[in-house]
């Protein structure tokens, strides 16, 4: 039994995120989920760590992370049989490699304002709950297979 890992997503799309990951797993990908949600502050630091440059990191407040969008998968690190099992699951359950130079990001892509208004509400319930840490599972799922 191999966990692939735990992920933050928004709520819209957990069943989609679930399904490419069950999926991608149950076709031999034995990788890890690396990064799902990211907060403001974490965002800021990957930001900062960028130099500010936009082709290296979102500007905080606009990153798909922060809405729980996207998340980052090993891939470069995989096989190529792998890797095309996790291209065929984002593709059966819509998700995207839509940023130049990071194929491990897979996101659904979301529209401006569909990303704005998910920030805002993952914002706000990370200062509800008291941090990322303390999020309801919701829209966390562990994956269980092999
Ligand atoms: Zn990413």
């Amino acid at each position: 039994m191999t966990s692939a890992g735990q992920i933050i997503v928004d709520k819209t799309i957990a069943d989609r995120a679930a399904g490419f990951i069950n999926e991608a797993v149950e076709n031999g990908w034995k990788g890890n989920i690396n990064y799902s949600f990211r907060t403001r502050r974490e965002q800021q630091i990957e930001w900062d760590r960028a130099g500010h440059d936009r082709n290296k990191a979102a500007e905080p407040g606009t990153g798909e992370h922060e809405g729980g969008f996207a998340f980052d998968l090993a891939f470069c690190s995989q096989s190529k049989s792998e890797q095309d099992a996790v291209v065929k699951a984002a593709k059966d359950f819509g998700f995207k490699q839509n940023v130049a130079g990071e194929p491990w990001h897979f996101s659904t892509d979301p529209s401006r304002d569909q990303l704005h208004h998910a920030i805002r509400i993952a914002e706000d319930a990370v200062d509800l709950f008291g941090g990322k840490s303390q999020l309801p599972s919701c829209s966390a799922f562990v994956q269980l297979s092999n």
